[in-house]
């Protein structure tokens, strides 16, 4: 285990805007390897290695890894701890990252910064066409919303965005005394791996995703008039879905036969 005083770990002050939690707990660490697996010569990606105890669990079994880390100290740090041919350190914002250019079949992993892992996942569902797989820590809560099924309290925009693009599943759960710092939230490791040719073919991903995001604006609203704006009338009938019905009722294949039938509307 680290050695961590208050939000000091390791000789560095944790950045609360950079959700930095460091994970301490050897057995956790290695769980979070062992459900990735990676091999030598396939190409893994860790988002935020931060002090690195993922990284130097995967790069024993890879080989070597790619990790975007925006934390310059961190990234000195990292630098001066593996050999560029074990490690190759992007320092930068994953979030702007092009995740794809590094190939295809990527093996993606991270123990995400909690405060930006909705629009995190935004970004790497635009790319799933490049991984293979996805295995990330996240707030327990983010993960029910992600593998929630419809009409449940978790059900909403991020479970059906991510749930057309992958498929979601929970792997376990990790408590908050395994991190330094410890967060104030239980976490959980989730796996993601993309539909592909199994996704439902969705011809206009915008407004796909504006229709999901108005339908879940206001949970309490019919679908008539969350969608007034985006829906015609003879798109519901041609959907074969009551707009009497709220948003939390359609299951991920009616959104997008809804947006189907809203496209060929106009
Ligand atoms: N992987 C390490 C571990 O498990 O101990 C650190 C996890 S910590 C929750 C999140 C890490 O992501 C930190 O190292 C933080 O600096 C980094 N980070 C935060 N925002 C980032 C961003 N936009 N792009 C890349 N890295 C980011």
């Amino acid at each position: 285990m680290p050695r961590a005083s208050g939000r000091t770990v390791q000789g560095h002050v944790a950045r609360k805007r950079f959700g930095q939690n460091f994970l301490a707990d050897s057995r956790y660490v290695a769980r979070i390897a062992d459900a990735v697996s990676p091999r030598p010569g396939e190409t893994v990606v860790e988002i935020g290695p931060g002090l690195g105890a993922l990284t130097a669990e995967l790069v024993v079994r890879a080989g070597r890894l790619v990790a975007v880390e925006i934390d310059r100290d961190l990234a000195a740090r990292l630098r001066e701890r593996f050999p560029p041919d074990a490690l190759t350190l992007v320092e930068g914002d994953a979030l702007a990252f092009d995740f794809a250019a590094l190939g295809k079949d990527l093996r993606v992993v991270g123990n995400l910064p909690y405060n930006i892992s909705s629009p995190l996942l935004f970004h790497l569902a635009a790319q799933a066409h490049a991984l293979r797989d996805l295995t990330v820590m996240l707030q327990k809560e983010v993960v029910a919303r992600m593998t929630a099924a419809p009409a449940t309290p978790d059900y909403g925009r991020l479970t059906v965005m991510l749930q057309a693009t992958f498929a979601v599943e929970r792997l376990f759960t990790v408590p908050p005394g395994a991190f330094r710092p410890a967060p104030k939230v239980d976490s959980a490791v989730a796996r993601l791996v993309p539909l592909r040719a199994a996704a439902p073919a969705i011809a206009d991903p915008a407004r796909f995703a504006a229709i999901v995001a108005a339908a879940f604006a206001q949970r309490r609203k019919t679908l008539r008039n969350a969608l007034a704006k985006l829906v015609a009338p003879a798109a519901f009938a041609a959907a074969a879905i009551d707009p009497q019905r709220r948003g939390e009722t359609l299951s991920v294949a009616e959104f997008v036969a809804l947006s189907k039938a809203a496209a060929s509307d106009r």
